[in-house]
């Protein structure tokens, strides 16, 4: 089973070629002030080069929508960066963090599942000690395992580098 587009799919569909290289993007990106991603880059990347599956800054972007909604020539920047991660996450390429969140996700119900830390916190605040999601219901949480398991995510996210 394959949700993946080609990149030649990523790159006709968000008009990746279109990008005239103005730098608008990275002007107004947070994530790029706080680690290695340079946007106006890895969108000429993505159009020229199919090792972008393989460039480390496709993780970097939090998904904010800065760059995409300023972009003026319209074109669909994080749309394009979401369909290659999952290009790369099919070809067992997602960082090793994100591997491990992904594992944690599976087998809590949560991507930060909790701990007697915050526990003891919800309590001094005057809660339940867990939350009332998968954490208060077992039976909830076998039906995301379920879900999970329905559309390959362990398969996808369990490969090796
Ligand atoms: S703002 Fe748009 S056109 Fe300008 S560099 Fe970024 S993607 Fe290319
Ligand atoms: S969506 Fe991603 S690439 Fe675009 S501005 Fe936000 S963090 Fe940067």
């Amino acid at each position: 089973m394959t949700l993946a587009p080609s990149i030649e799919e990523v790159i006709e569909d968000f008009n990746v070629l279109k990008c005239m290289q103005c730098g608008v993007c990275s002007g107004s990106c947070p994530s790029g002030r706080q680690a290695s991603l340079n946007v106006r880059r890895l969108v000429r990347k993505i159009g020229r080069d199919h090792e972008a599956i393989c460039d480390e800054s496709l993780w970097m972007c939090t998904t904010c929508y800065n760059c995409q909604e300023r972009c003026p020539r319209g074109i669909a920047i994080v749309d394009a960066i979401l369909a290659v991660r999952s290009i790369a996450a099919h070809e067992g390429l997602i960082l090793e963090r994100h591997r491990h969140v992904a594992n944690l996700l599976q087998e809590h119900g949560h991507a930060v599942p909790i701990d007697d830390t915050r526990k003891e916190k919800r309590i001094q605040l005057g809660l339940n000690s867990l939350p009332s999601t998968v954490h208060s219901h077992a039976d909830d949480l076998e039906d995301v395992k379920c879900l999970l398991a329905s559309c390959g995510f362990g398969e996808i996210t369990g490969r090796k580098e």
